[in-house]
């Protein structure tokens, strides 16, 4: 091998460790029927490096999937309040023990979940919420948002009591199959 191509070996490894050291992987993502979907997750006591190490892979595992917005830890079998998301040209998002603050409005949307891969319905969700958690350093943030963001911010708390978009359709003709690569939350 030539020297540029161990070069791209050292480059490639070495963004593929975080700054802990610990090797970055992407986890498998749980599907229904899978009934850790369904449960409630519980509230994270400490920040630790575990939860920091499992941020790290749900990014990972988010970013790997071209077309998804976010990612709740009970996607990735393990059942505790924290999820990331990624809107493109946005700055990732991870918040642990989420909490709504405030939601306003009622508008239609099209939406999708890497959980339900394939389908894709018509729901209501809020026009603008406000969400308070804390982010991978404990530090506690408070997010207004709108459009998008609302409806991913909506999405992935509903993850963490187990609720799916799924139960808020009128009836199933509001369920449509979809090509996989449209957006999923
Ligand atoms: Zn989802």
């Amino acid at each position: 091998m030539t020297l540029w191509v161990w070069l791209k070996v050292y480059i490639l490894a070495l963004v593929s460790y975080n700054s802990a050291g610990d090797k970055m992987s992407v986890i498998p993502i749980r599907v229904l029927p899978d009934p850790i979907l369904r449960q409630k997750s519980k509230r994270v006591r400490i920040i630790d490096s575990s939860v920091k190490k499992l941020i790290d892979d749900m990014i990972e595992t988010m970013h790997a999937v071209p077309w998804r917005v976010g990612l709740a830890a009970p996607q990735v079998g393990v059942s505790l309040r924290m999820f990331v998301i990624g809107i493109p040209g946005e700055e990732d998002i991870a918040l642990i023990n989420p909490e709504i603050v405030w939601r306003t409005g009622e508008r239609l949307v099209d939406e999708g979940c890497l959980s339900i891969p394939g389908f894709i319905g018509q729901i209501k969700r809020a026009v603008s919420v406000k969400v308070k958690g804390r982010d991978q350093n404990g530090k506690e943030i408070r997010i207004k948002a709108n459009d998008l963001l609302s409806q991913a911010l909506e999405h992935e708390i509903d993850h963490l009591n187990g609720v799916l978009y799924i139960d808020y359709l009128e009836s199933m003709d509001k369920l449509h199959k979809i090509e996989l690569e449209e957006t999923q939350l």
